[in-house]
């Protein structure tokens, strides 16, 4: 369950409705973040090193200790009991989508400073992450080596309102490891991500975008118009009735999507007939995400992986998400 809207019977969300309530949310994607890098737990820590209001921190550390991604643990400290937040296992089970993000936006968005690199201990190599097939073991996979098919009510059970408003961070592009800017604007709020989810399913139009989902025309309008500057979504045949395509950029969002989608089907249940199944062409069987090195070929764990911050930082190793205690 969420945590974040009472759910009940029919009401209840699709399991990638569910999974965007739980991380679909800028703050709580850095909390996250944080837990998984610098294994932070402790709320004082959170809070001095993203630079947030208490209230924000506590109002997101209770929701995701309600969607079962954080777990509380109670310690002594002179003399006072105070809580911990450890990752559980749904949450670290995430980490595979945190490396495909960092390597998105690595080839995808132009920043000033540079990214944190990414070491792999079996090869040794400095390297990037390369998407897979976990089922037939087949790499690199990209959107067209797939195909998509939703059950009949995906979206209808998609859309369930937050409390929260979008939030945007000001100085994220000076900080190494808040390395998504961009991704916050394709999964910071729900409507983003399922317009791209339609899109990765073929719908081009505005008029197609706004039967299937139900979203508000000038929420629409609003995403499609950002999409575009973000050069995500380009508009064919502009005028009164664009027709909108996913561009390379876009369609190489695809990694996040799949992970996103795996991890949300893995993890939560939705009403029947609301999941997306996607195929890997060449095997026939359920994509299953994995990623692998692209230095040595070779599958990635995560206990094999590690981030190293950029020369201007100390060199620092962060393994990720060792936390659980
Ligand atoms: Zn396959
Ligand atoms: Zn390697």
């Amino acid at each position: 369950m969420t945590g974040t809207e009472p759910v009940t019977g029919t009401g209840r969300p699709s399991a990638i409705g569910q999974a965007l309530l739980a991380i679909g949310d800028q703050w709580t994607l850095l909390i996250l973040q944080r837990a998984f890098l610098l294994h932070v737990r402790r709320f004082a820590d959170w809070r001095d090193e993203l630079g947030m209001s208490e209230s924000v921190l506590a109002n997101r550390l209770k929701e995701l200790v309600a969607g079962g991604l954080l777990r509380p643990v109670p310690y002594r400290e002179q003399g006072r009991t105070r809580t911990e937040y450890l990752l559980t296992e749904r949450a670290i089970e995430l980490w595979p989508l945190l490396l495909e993000i960092w390597s998105w936006e690595r080839r995808w968005v132009p920043r000033r400073h540079g990214l944190p690199e990414l070491a792999h201990d079996v090869c040794g190599n400095r390297t990037d992450v390369e998407l897979g097939c976990a089922s037939c073991g087949a790499a690199p996979v990209t959107a067209h080596d797939t195909e998509t098919v939703r059950g009949a009510a995906t979206f209808a059970q998609v859309t369930v309102a937050r409390h929260h408003r979008r939030t945007v961070r000001g100085q994220a592009g000076r900080d190494p490891l808040s390395y998504f800017p961009e991704t916050f604007e394709l999964l910071g709020d729900r409507w983003s991500t399922v317009i791209l989810a339609a899109a990765f399913l073929g719908t081009r139009r505005f008029a197609g975008f706004r039967s299937e989902l139900g979203v508000a025309p000038s929420v629409l309008a609003d995403r499609l118009r950002r999409f575009t500057e973000l050069g995500v979504l380009a508009a064919d045949e502009p005028g009164a009735r664009p027709r909108y395509r996913l561009t390379a950029k876009g369609l190489d969002f695809f990694g996040i999507f799949a992970f996103i989608v795996d991890w949300a089907q893995t993890w939560y249940a939705g009403p029947p007939d609301t999941d997306l199944r996607v195929t890997h062409r060449a095997c026939g069987r359920p994509f299953r995400p994995c990623l692998r090195c692209r230095s040595c070929g070779r599958a990635l764990s995560r206990a094999e992986v590690h981030f190293v911050l950029p020369e201007a930082a100390p060199e620092r190793r962060l393994r990720l998400g060792v936390s659980r205690g």
